[in-house]
């Protein structure tokens, strides 16, 4: 077990984005296969940690996953606090989804660090005859805005380690 291990740096992601865009299916993709998973629930936010080794240090990634806050302006301050990324999450099946993006990136934007890093999600993409969002849009939106950028499927697995080894791995490089 990894009981004694010894963490270099423990970096808080949140996961933001509308109601069932699939933040707690990519979290739970993600850790599922992980050594060192814990769940903490508070009140209404709840998070999970997964650790792994990026450039021989291990990096202790504490996963914040909103509970039911994703209507407007719900989501507390306390969940932004010492965030050094964020992952901002789209259904690409559901047009609103992306087209809401904008007012969470304010919101985050608001609240956060002015140095965290942010990746843009797509999720769904084994959805491919619904889709609404074409992958240009939301490179385009990306580069705007100077987000990383990946089109994911929890479900199929697809994209999400890359996603997450992704971020943590810029996160890192700038800690
Ligand atoms: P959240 O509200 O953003 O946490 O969304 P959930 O993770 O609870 O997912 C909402 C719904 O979308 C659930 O029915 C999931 O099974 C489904 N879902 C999540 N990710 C995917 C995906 O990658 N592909 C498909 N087809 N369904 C997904
Ligand atoms: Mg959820």
């Amino acid at each position: 077990g990894d009981y004694n291990q010894k963490i270099d740096y423990v970096f808080k992601v949140v996961l933001i984005g509308d109601s069932a865009v699939g933040k707690t299916q990519l979290l739970a993709r993600f850790t599922r296969n992980a050594f060192n998973v814990d769940s903490k629930a508070t009140i209404g936010v709840e998070f999970q940690t997964k650790t792994l080794i990026i450039d021989n240090k291990t990096v202790k990634a504490q996963i914040w996953d909103t509970a039911g806050q994703e209507r407007y302006r719900a989501v507390t301050s306390a969940y932004y606090r010492g965030a050094v990324g964020a992952m901002l999450v789209y259904d690409m099946t559901k047009r609103q989804s992306f087209d809401h993006m904008a007012r969470w990136l304010e919101e985050l934007r608001g609240h956060a660090d002015k140095n965290i890093v942010i990746m843009l999600i797509g999720n769904k993409c084994d959805l491919a005859s619904l889709r609404a969002v074409p992958t240009e849009d939301g490179e385009e939106f990306a580069q705007r805005e100077n987000l990383f950028f990946m089109e994911t499927s929890a479900l199929e697995s697809t994209n999400v380690e890359t996603c997450f080894l992704t971020i943590l791995t810029e996160i890192y490089k700038i800690n």
